[in-house]
């Protein structure tokens, strides 16, 4: 009996790239005789014409084109889930829909799942030519932060673009938190995970969203979720500014002893500590307020989208 592959593919103002995206991915996947191919393609809150886009390749193949569209943006990793969800396959592939993610590896991909050695077939990219040099440094000391401080290994370089089984897409929606950072979850729920390596593509229409800014509240988001470090930061900092303290206070008692008179001076070094400690405090109360806001997203209970239309 032929197998099911569900395509998942979050769509946000692609409506330049998809033309090109439909035609290369079938092609190859038809390559493939064993395998029957859906496609869920997940319009999250585009302002340009992907929804139209999509509608055209719904009703091209209705039985196997299905999309969702959300009633606004609400963010990649929301637009992933809602495609895990909606599949049906007994094989699920994660792909941009820019073709950054080189249709020409499925084949591969599909091959190490149908050996059953592995349950998931992750990429990664060995360089990224043509990305700013500003952005690679951030996303290498990303890498080696998190992974120093976290007990899920963060793979460097891995995209999203993976093909799994049944058993571990069941396994990713077991995780409901509704802070959802995709490369930690895939590291967090185990199986056994092959990676291939790529060189990086650069998009065939349209434009990335993602600014060194963005990019860097998505690693603090990483961070806190996947990692309880920072935490450690101001029970490290209290314990060294009270040792500091008491070496300070032997060095006074010392000092009048030695020199009765000399206590009038150090008002300006009194002022420095009294500033270093006040930022020192407020240091440590933004990282509690980072978990604890965190906490008060998960605790609502909201949605993680909201469906406007799905076919
Ligand atoms: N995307 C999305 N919602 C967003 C931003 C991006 O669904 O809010 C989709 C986008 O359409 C693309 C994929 O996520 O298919 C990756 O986005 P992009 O190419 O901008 O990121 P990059 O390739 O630079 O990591
Ligand atoms: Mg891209």
């Amino acid at each position: 009996m032929k197998k099911l592959l569900s395509v998942v593919v979050p769509c946000y103002n692609e409506c330049e790239a998809l033309p090109y995206f439909y035609p290369a991915v079938s092609k190859v996947l038809r390559s493939i005789p064993d395998l029957d191919v859906e496609y869920w393609f997940i319009d999250d809150g585009s302002q340009d014409n992907t929804l139209t886009e999509l509608r055209k390749l719904h009703d091209n193949c209705p039985d196997n084109i299905h999309y969702i569209t959300f009633s606004r943006n609400f963010g990649k990793e929301a637009a992933l889930y809602a495609g895990l969800q909606a599949a049906n396959g007994d094989y699920v592939v994660v792909m941009d829909a820019d073709l950054q993610d080189p249709p020409s590896m499925l084949p591969t991909m599909y091959q190490y799942l149908a050996d059953g050695e592995y349950d998931c077939v992750g990429t990664r990219r060995v360089d990224r030519k043509g990305e700013a040099k500003f952005k690679s440094f951030l996303s290498n000391m990303f890498y080696k932060v998190i992974n120093k401080i976290s007990n899920t290994a963060i793979v460097p370089g891995a995209r999203d673009y993976r093909m799994m089984t049944r058993q571990m897409v069941d396994a990713v929606l077991s995780m409901t938190e509704c802070n959802r950072f995709s490369k930690g979850i895939f590291s967090w729920v185990g199986f056994r995970t092959k990676y291939l390596d790529y060189h990086n593509v650069e998009r065939v229409a349209g434009k990335s969203d993602w600014s060194t800014r963005s990019l860097f509240k998505y690693a603090i988001n990483g961070i806190t979720d996947f990692s309880e470090a920072p935490l450690s930061i101001a029970v490290w900092l209290g314990l060294a500014a009270a040792f500091l303290s008491i070496l300070g206070i032997i060095f006074v008692v010392v000092r009048h002893f030695i020199d009765p008179h000399s206590s009038v001076f150090g008002w300006a070094s009194m002022v420095s500590i009294i500033l270093m400690l006040g930022g020192v405090q407020l240091l440590c109360l933004g990282i509690m307020g980072k978990y604890v806001s965190r906490i008060y997203l998960q605790v609502k209970h909201r949605p993680i989208y909201i469906i406007k239309e799905k076919k």
